[in-house]
């Protein structure tokens, strides 16, 4: 088992999806196809920490999955209001709602990985 993760690494580790405790396993499955859920490792495959503390353990990380759609649909919607100005209401919603569905899976493993690097115990 190795030490415990510096402040320095905490936002490094969050986007590589590592480990919260040692910063070196990996909280999901590699190599899973891009047509199916991620899978998350039941526990660090260096130093056994357990991923789903409780049932229902994730249920917050579905607030940090909406935060996140809702930033990036904020953001695509400005970026395409500015350099678009004669873009129509309907490509930009249909633009908008285009990006979130195609950030969905990138937001489902980053709010899980950023809710256990929050309550890591
Ligand atoms: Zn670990």
């Amino acid at each position: 088992m190795k030490g415990q993760v510096s402040k320095k690494r905490f936002v490094l580790n969050v986007f590589q999806e590592k480990c919260p405790k040692c910063g070196i396993g990996h909280v999901f499955k590699q190599n899973v196809s891009l047509l199916k859920l991620p899978i998350m490792n039941e526990e660090c495959e260096n130093c056994n920490y357990h991923f789903d503390r409780e049932p229902g353990y994730f249920l917050g990380a579905m607030y940090i999955s909406y935060g996140l759609a809702i930033f990036q649909g904020i953001v695509t919607f400005f970026l395409l209001h500015f350099l678009f100005p004669n873009l129509s209401t309907t490509w930009l919603s249909i633009s908008v709602i285009a990006v979130i569905a195609l950030c969905g899976r990138k937001n489902y493993k980053l709010s899980r990985v950023i809710y256990i690097h929050i309550f890591p115990w």
